[in-house]
């Protein structure tokens, strides 16, 4: 089946090209349709001005504007075209702070970072290659489009994207691109966390997470690099960087990651607030790394399942996993019985429970307060553990009766 993304990029090449104007799919597309991999998005480039490209669609957002960029939606599919563009300036070692707009393709293809991001294709599937890009699909090498030294001045983030592509493509990287990483790394210190965080996460999810990895430890990018020049950090061995291959969890590869640069520490908090993730991510990190460095794992049935409920499957898997990769041992018997634990348990959260703090306050007739819930967790813990069915009559019953016993 046609990819819905794909077509509607080939909808908009069609009416810019009907139009009477160029348009190609540019960058990321080219080359991963080039490898086989599904593209996470189509860009286009054409030599449309942004306004005539807002007057051409009907329904269009003005994304980024400044610098030639117009999100186009066909069929509630938002595909980015861009204007040829070449940029000058990098004065803030951000964005750049002019671009000018160029006629031609071969201007706005000789912007880009590397050659395999600097192909276009049109829509008869007629491959624009003016830098080798396709020799070095085929010959599994990142190299600069130009020379790396004035590309990785420019603008530093090419740096980052440079281990990114290694990690995502497993390919290596040319000796003169590396040779100018290892030397230019000071510049990155200008770079935004936004940016770094960003292809951070692309790189834990990649195959070969540990090459990115590598490329900014052994040019020893991480000392210059935005939040993490600040840290005091340990020197990460190639046998930990490994263990990060096969991590498909980002939440989880952070938690590790993290641990590999600042160990056990009860200040984790402040080294998370700089990463500006969301709280939702800080929430879920932080209770894997604490889980993991700070509590006894639970071997038996009684303490797992009382685990389980009181931290929730995902925190407690996630917790496994990063002890196992700290201590170097099997955790997969463990996530099995915990799992399986899991599973077993009739309720796992107040609201699976067949009493309310209504009822059992209407039943004890007491005034609500801090009982409430300390009693509705008893219970829940009763039921989970297969000692009390979950059956309303009873469970107010045994709220009534642990009642009593309190009181006495
Ligand atoms: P992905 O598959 O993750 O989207 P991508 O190669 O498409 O990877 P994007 O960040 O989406 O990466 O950028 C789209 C294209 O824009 C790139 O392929 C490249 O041609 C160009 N590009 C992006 N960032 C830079 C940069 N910092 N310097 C030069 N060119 C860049
Ligand atoms: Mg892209």
């Amino acid at each position: 089946m046609i990819d819905p993304k794909r077509k509607a990029a080939e909808q908009i090449l069609l009416t810019l090209e009907q139009t009477g104007y160029e348009a190609y799919l540019v960058g990321g597309c080219v080359r991963d349709q080039l490898l086989h991999r599904q593209p996470q998005d189509y860009d286009i480039a054409t030599n449309a001005h942004p306004t005539n490209v807002q007057q051409l669609f009907a329904r269009t957002i003005p994304t980024g504007i400044k610098h030639g960029t117009v999100t186009v939606i066909i069929q509630g599919i938002p595909i980015e075209v861009t204007t040829f563009r070449i940029e000058s300036d990098y004065q803030d070692h951000r964005h750049p702070n002019q671009v000018e707009f160029v006629s031609s393709l071969k201007e706005d293809l000789a912007r880009r970072d590397f050659t395999i991001n600097a192909m276009a294709l049109d829509l008869r599937g007629k491959l624009y290659d003016y830098h080798g890009g396709l020799q070095d699909l085929r010959q599994k090498r990142i190299r600069t489009v130009g020379n790396p030294k004035d590309r990785f001045t420019e603008d530093p983030l090419r740096m980052i994207r440079a281990a990114r592509f290694l990690s995502q493509l497993q390919f290596s990287l040319t000796k003169e691109a590396r040779e100018s990483i290892c030397q230019l790394k000071e510049k990155c210190i200008h770079l935004s966390v936004e940016r770094v965080i960003a292809e951070l996460e692309k790189i834990w999810l990649s195959p070969a997470t540990s090459q990115g990895i590598a490329l900014l430890s052994t040019c020893d990018l991480f000392s210059y690099l935005p939040p993490f020049a600040k840290w005091k950090r340990r020197t990460i061995s190639e046998n930990e960087l490994k263990k990060l291959d096969p991590i498909q969890d980002r939440i989880l590869s952070w938690a590790y990651f993290l641990y590999l640069c600042i160990g056990k520490t009860e200040k984790l908090s402040n080294y998370l607030s700089q990463l500006r993730l969301s709280s939702q991510d800080k929430k879920q990190i932080t209770a894997c790394y604490q889980l993991a460095c700070y509590q006894p794992i639970p071997t038996t049935e009684t303490d797992g399942k009382k685990w389980l409920l009181k931290y929730g499957i995902e925190n407690s898997l996630r917790a496994i996993q990063l002890r196992g990769l700290i201590e170097t041992e099997p955790t997969q018997q463990k996530i099995d019985h915990f799992s399986k634990w899991w599973n077993e348990m009739p309720v796992k959260q107040l609201s699976d429970l067949a009493v309310n703090g209504r009822d059992l306050i209407q039943a004890i007739q007491r005034p609500g307060g801090a009982w409430v819930k300390q009693k509705l967790n008893d219970l829940l813990e009763q039921v989970a553990l297969g000692i009390l069915p979950n059956h309303k009559e009873q469970l107010l019953k045994e709220g009534c009766k642990i009642e009593t016993t309190n009181h006495s």
